[in-house]
């Protein structure tokens, strides 16, 4: 007999398990909201990337109801053959607008945008230059094209300089350079010295690509991102990346800059040519997030100041809360398994916070990661502070 050749199949998900590397899925009974129901128990939210509540809002709910009406469930193909809805080409003008862009594209994800479009941007002759934490998508993007890469030292604006400065030594002469990088760290909560990139790669001449996809909503104006945040334009930061599947609540990809940018884009990415384009509810609901952002701005406030509260009460109890910036705070722990630990006795004490550990973060730097929700409410905080000080000290990391 053969051996079956999808044996492996199993065997490698057994050395996940044997290593705690697995992922256990856990079940949200019901909406994404700040307390929600998780496999069974009442749990105080703070691993959701849904930042405003918008994912639950009644006015996205209804703009998604109202679409289904006019517009059916599906768009019935891709965007550039049959699929492209009046509703596409609205949420569209109105990102542009809220982004003071020319120009945004919408893909129907983040991820299908930057792998995408960053294959399109440099190719065979060209240079790309990644933080060195950029996030997965951005590092699949990379893998496709023909480009050369280079990594510079995570933040560190100096060190991109450094290699700009080897880049231009290079024979032949890159024919065009990309710089890369995430605006908001997804296991950090630091915020990208955008405006010191901006500085050091306009001389060489380079392009500049942010992902902002934790950002948005979070940072600037309004919530209008990174890019206002550091008050620059779409002339120096030419692709600003991001995704309305986190803070807008709902899913999709978009690009935002020149009208030249989104004519290219969407005849070169094949992640937008040739898969279907967003259901009528989706874009519909997306153009009530962006009104929702311009209308209400309570939303972010109330987001920075749970943050602001939460973040002190942290580190008034002596946890290591790292280079945090932003709504996302790491709870640093140490040892893996110790971080898988502080979270099921989270779960126990009814919030819900998962661990981050290795590959995603170096070994010894396991953490609890929490991302914070505008609409907690003050005794919510409080009771996930509780939780924290009462298994911080049972497991000895305060
Ligand atoms: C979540 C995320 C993405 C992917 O966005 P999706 O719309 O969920 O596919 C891309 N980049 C960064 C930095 C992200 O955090």
């Amino acid at each position: 007999m053969t051996r079956d050749p999808t044996a492996f199949l199993k065997e490698e998900y057994e050395e996940l398990v044997k290593q705690a590397l697995d992922w256990r899925l856990r079940e949200l009974q019901g909406p994404s909201s700040p307390r929600a129901m998780v496999d069974g128990k009442e749990v105080i939210m703070l691993c959701s990337n849904n930042y405003l509540g918008l994912s639950n809002h009644p006015k996205l709910k209804q703009a998604a109801i109202n679409a289904i009406k006019t517009h059916g469930v599906g768009s019935g193909s891709v965007r550039p053959i049959a699929g492209n809805m009046d509703l596409h080409e609205e949420l569209e003008r109105r990102l542009a607008k809220f982004k003071g862009a020319e120009a945004s594209l919408v893909y129907q994800t983040g991820f299908a945008a930057n792998a995408g479009l960053i294959p399109q941007m440099a190719g065979k002759g060209d240079l790309i230059i990644s933080d060195e934490l950029n996030h997965g998508s951005i590092i699949d993007g990379v893998r496709l094209t023909r480009a050369e890469r280079a990594i510079f030292k995570h933040a560190d604006a100096p060190d991109l300089n450094r290699v700009l400065n080897e880049a231009k030594k290079h024979k032949p002469k890159y024919r065009r350079i990309l710089v890369i990088t995430d605006g908001v760290f997804s296991m950090d909560g630091d915020i990208a010295p955008l405006d010191q990139i901006v500085k050091i790669a306009k001389p060489h001449g380079a392009i500049v690509y942010v992902d902002d996809a934790h950002g948005e909503a979070v940072l600037g104006e309004g919530g209008r991102g990174i890019v206002s945040h550091f008050n620059l334009s779409h002339k120096d930061v030419h692709v600003e990346m991001g995704t309305f599947s986190k803070a807008f609540g709902v899913v999709g990809g978009h690009v935002s800059g020149s009208e030249w940018l989104r004519k290219y884009a969407l005849n070169k990415s094949r992640t937008w040519l040739l898969s279907g384009s967003h259901p009528p509810p989706v874009a519909a609901a997306c153009i009530a997030a962006i009104d929702i952002l311009e209308n209400e701005p309570q939303h972010v406030k109330n987001l920075w100041k749970n943050t602001d509260y939460f973040k002190k009460a942290l580190n008034d109890l002596g946890f290591n809360t790292g280079m945090s910036e932003t709504p996302i705070t790491p709870v640093i722990i140490g040892e893996s398994d110790q971080a898988q630990k502080f979270s099921v006795r989270l779960y126990e004490e009814g919030v819900f916070a998962l661990p981050i550990v290795y590959p995603m973060v170096a070994r010894d730097t396991a953490r609890i990661r929490t991302i914070m929700n505008a609409a907690l409410k003050m005794e919510d905080l409080n009771d996930a502070i509780t939780a924290f000080d009462k298994v911080g000290k049972e497991l000895n990391v305060t």
